[in-house]
């Protein structure tokens, strides 16, 4: 049985025009004219409300199992489900153990088919004990590979050397997997502490003091090592959460010399500034660091050229108590922020006072997460024979941010009590509805249907 989803503005991979999507056994078999209906068929008419392709979010910690009570896969996944992402990636680490064995890849799957809202892949991790036959972990099924240059903040996750990331950009070329980096190097991260010094407990309750302990070149210094084993290797390279604009310059240069690599930055990189940060105010705090008002105009400038392709939240939230939300301790607190639910608002919104194309935002934040994950022809566009992941987008609807009301599990973000316009209110999954949002800002959900996305 065909069923139609139809909108005055629908945003397809090329347009935004109004027009109906034909859905049969949970897939898009047709995207017609808006009233091309066959007869008899149900229509479910959206009016004016945008009707985009489901999100996919290729970076979010989901620490679940051994840290479910930081993130687990039930409220992670109806965060996503509520912020309109029907397609995420979980990262490998900060869940116990690490996913960097088969056997952590078989615990993984096992806890998120029994608890997920929304369709969930896995990345695997690349460390030091791996390094040297990392491309066997890609047969389990995972999407794509995750590495750290500097500490990872977990004691499970170790770093890889220079030389490791040469061996394992290697190993992984073989198979042709993309190996995520988080791009901080050790070096000028140690030398920005020794020029700190001393901090004391008022220092460190001041953003500025975090800030300057993790300078851009260390982003810079990393970039600029991927792109170079990168080249060597032959592989396929991704800068996960790029902060450091002074870094766009390496990845032109790369881009221009046809190496392997793409970048994402955040939701956060790109809607806060350092300028703003109260003291003490630690749900800001992540790394590479949220830097000042000119960065991020950088940043939005890469994203319209390119040289960034793609927008994803790096979700990464933890309990209140190792965010020190009581001390405001930035130098202790735990480094991740926590979005999933409202990443297309505050960039939506932000991108509209830069005068960015909404349908811009709605590919930097699905059609190009799905490529990197690749997952193109399945997920992340409105498009005959992707799956009828779908999202529903009321542009008119202002909301405040409550963080007790949002899904995820421990409330705290550093977008509270902003007002926002531009609000998910509905969002499918293999074309059945698996949340929708009343007039009056209420969430409910249908029952869970998320599954694992297993590399074919
Ligand atoms: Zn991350």
């Amino acid at each position: 049985m065909t069923t139609i989803v139809r909108s005055q503005r629908v945003v397809l991979p090329d347009s935004v025009k109004a027009a109906s999507v034909h859905i049969e056994g949970g897939r898009i078999v047709k995207v017609g004219a808006w009233d091309d209906v066959p007869e008899g068929a149900p229509v479910d008419d959206l009016g004016s409300l945008y009707l985009l392709p489901g999100l996919v979010d290729t970076h979010v910690h989901i620490n679940d199992p051994g840290r479910a009570d930081w993130e687990g896969f039930e409220t992670a996944t109806r965060a996503a489900a509520a912020g309109g992402v029907t397609t995420l990636v979980d990262m490998p680490l900060n869940s116990i153990p690490s996913t960097t064995t088969p056997e952590a890849v078989a615990l993984k799957v096992r806890a998120l088919e029994a608890k997920s809202s929304v369709d969930v892949g896995l990345c695997g991790g690349l460390v030091p004990q791996n390094a040297a036959q990392a491309d066997t972990l890609f047969r389990e099924g995972i999407l794509a590979f995750k590495c750290f240059l500097a500490e990872s903040g977990v004691n499970e996750f170790s770093h890889v050397s220079d030389v490791e990331l040469a061996t394992g950009m290697a190993r992984l070329a073989t198979v042709g997997a993309p190996l995520f980096v988080h791009a901080e190097l050790p070096g000028p991260l140690d030398e920005a502490e020794k020029r700190l010094g001393i901090v004391t407990p008022e220092d460190a309750r001041r953003y500025a003091t975090y800030l300057a302990s993790r300078p851009k070149s260390a982003e810079d210094a990393a970039v600029d090592l991927v792109v170079r084993t990168a080249q060597a290797r032959g592989a396929r390279a991704h800068i996960v959460h790029l902060s450091s604009a002074d870094a766009l310059d390496i990845l032109r240069r790369a881009m221009d010399a046809r190496i392997d690599i793409t970048a994402e930055t955040c939701p956060h990189y790109l809607t806060l500034a350092a300028e703003e940060i109260p003291d003490g105010a630690t749900a800001f705090k992540c790394a590479p660091p949220i830097r000042d008002a000119q960065n991020r105009d950088r940043l939005w400038a890469a994203l319209g050229e390119g040289t960034i392709v793609q927008v994803v939240t790096d979700h990464s939230p933890s309990t209140l108590d190792l965010k020190c939300s009581g001390s405001g301790d930035f130098m202790k607190a735990w480094g991740g922020i926590a979005s999933l639910e409202i990443g297309l608002s505050v960039v939506a919104q932000e991108g509209k006072k830069r005068g960015v194309p909404f349908a811009s935002v709605v590919r930097w934040m699905s059609a190009a997460p799905a490529k990197l994950a690749g997952l193109t022809g399945k997920k992340g566009e409105i498009r005959v024979g992707c799956d009828a992941d779908l999202t529903v987008w009321d542009e008119d609807a202002t909301f405040t941010v409550d963080a007790m009301k949002l899904q995820h599990r421990n409330p705290i973000t550093p977008y509270a009590a902003r007002t926002i316009q531009g609000r998910v209110v509905r969002t499918m999954l293999r074309g059945e509805t698996i949340f929708t949002r009343d007039e009056r800002g209420e969430a409910s959900f249908a029952a869970r249907r998320g599954s694992w996305l297993r590399r074919s």
